[in-house]
């Protein structure tokens, strides 16, 4: 049995997939305007790793990611400007071309973090048609109405509007301050926008009301549907989706057909930098660029994830970044060691998978897999059998370490030899700059006890 925790329900469910074995899965993905922060890809391994753990427990996924290309206001609440004529304007592109050139950026991020691509990746401006058809069919049940800039979901003809972050009007609002313009109720929200009077988006379409563009929330309603039905099992995002993206995706759903849009909805916490909140003014939104400019490997960082549970908030420091590579590292040199794989450890095993399976308890999944190197009645063979079985879930890259010693170029086999002459000479001096030498080609010395080792770095 899978548990999950609901937000919906405030409390642990156990998964009962609509229909077995499929699991459709929906997470909430980037708005294709800027390079993704490592916040961002904090939500995005960690929605992997449910996906990995719904296959290990042999579910067959469908996992679909919509790419928001228009209609993310910078406020969420309607007011504010399209974060993608933000970006045409700061690079003089057209919003097609930001667009495809931060989804390729995101897609790579997303390889080098070992996070499996979506089954379906629809982008919001190629679904137009969707949404207005649905706005539509919210018209028809009574559900807008119309001000001089757009159509707006009149929140008030929901009897439980606002289940999800299980916030009355009040509390929802407090501190918060909305461009109430002609919106009946601060917690209404925008479908369709109008184009400005005299001025011409470069996205902008033609419909029943006028031209304009869609809301933010509302291509998440219809991509989901069209991709995954109504209801669907699991929905995903960030936790600060809960209060208005999310709230409002499931008012519509549920406005339309009459249906509840997902059974379950999961939230990651947030990655905090410096224990404090990332900013572009602060100088600590951080990306893939900044982890590999420290010459991080880009798995340290999902090795970091994995090390905090993603209800509970996790501070980044570069610090703690190097110890995850560092564990990574020791994790790799470890696995060489071990024989080729054959019959794992079954016991180890299901612990894993009750880890997992516990709400994605994965700093204990992590703990059954360094429990099992130190186990010394285990074969090593069944040690690597078994620990391909977690790289399922873990998505470490292990099947290229397991059971293989690592290949050193003659070059700097030679280098090696050379310091391990000066090292018996006492030539301290000359053995130094031999270190630099093999750390200039990507390998770094570690001396041991007993002989000399090497290992790889990124
Ligand atoms: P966005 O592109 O802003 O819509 O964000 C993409 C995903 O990242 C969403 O699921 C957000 O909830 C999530 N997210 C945004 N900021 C953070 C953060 N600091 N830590 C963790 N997740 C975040
Ligand atoms: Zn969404």
């Amino acid at each position: 049995m899978i548990q999950l925790y609901n937000t919906l329900s405030r409390q642990i469910e156990s998964l009962r997939p609509i229909n077995p074995p499929k699991i459709g899965l929906y997470s909430c993905g980037p708005t294709v305007y800027s390079f993704a922060h490592i916040g961002n890809l904090r939500a995005y391994v960690i929605w992997d790793t449910l996906r990995r753990t719904l296959t290990l427990n042999d579910l067959q996924v469908q996992h679909v990611m919509n790419i928001t290309d228009v209609g993310h206001l910078t406020d969420d609440a309607d007011s504010g400007e399209d974060k993608m004529i933000i970006a045409m304007r700061r690079e003089g592109k057209s919003a097609f071309d930001i667009a495809e050139f931060y989804t390729k950026a995101f897609l790579s991020d997303m390889r080098r973090l070992n996070v499996l691509e979506p089954h379906a990746m629809p982008r919001a401006t190629a679904h137009v048609a969707e949404q207005i058809e649905m706005i539509k069919l919210l018209e028809t049940r009574g559900f807008t109405y119309r001000t001089t800039d757009g159509i707006y979901f009149d929140t008030s003809k929901l009897a439980d509007y606002g289940k999800l972050s299980g916030q009355k009007l009040e509390e929802k609002m407090a501190g918060v301050r909305v461009e109430m313009g002609e919106k009946k109720s601060p917690t209404d929200f925008a479908l369709w926008k109008f184009s400005p009077a005299n001025v011409t988006r470069e996205m902008e379409w033609d419909s029943t009301w006028g031209v304009g563009f869609p809301g933010w929330h509302i291509e998440c309603s219809a991509m989901s549907r069209k991709y995954l039905g109504v209801p669907f099992d699991i929905h995903t995002g960030g936790v600060d989706h809960i209060a208005v993206h999310h709230e409002n995706e499931l008012a519509q759903t549920e406005g339309a057909f009459g249906k509840l849009q997902a059974n379950i909805w999961m939230h990651n916490e947030f990655l905090t930098v410096d224990a404090g909140k990332m900013g572009k003014s602060l100088g600590n939104m951080y990306n893939m660029q900044d982890v590999l400019d420290r010459r991080f490997e880009p798995l340290a960082f999902r090795y970091l994830c994995l090390g905090t549970h993603y209800r509970t908030k996790l501070n980044f420091t570069w610090e703690a970044l190097k110890g995850a590579q560092n564990a990574l590292q020791k994790l790799y040199e470890r696995v060489r060691e071990l024989e080729a794989p054959a019959i794992g450890c079954a016991d180890y095993e299901r612990d894993f998978l009750s880890a997992m399976n516990n709400d994605l308890n994965t700093p204990q999944a992590l703990a059954v897999m360094w429990r099992l190197f130190d186990d010394v009645e285990l074969p090593s063979a069944g040690k690597a059998q078994s620990l391909l079985y977690f790289d399922q879930v873990l998505g470490l890259g292990l099947e290229n370490y397991i059971g293989k010693a690592l290949e050193i170029p003659a070059d700097v086999q030679s280098l090696v030899d050379d310091r391990q002459r000066a090292r018996v000479e006492k030539d301290w001096a000359r053995s130094d700059e031999l270190r630099a030498q093999i750390q200039a080609l990507g390998y770094e010395i570690d001396d041991r006890a007993v002989g000399t080792r090497l290992r790889k770095v990124a």
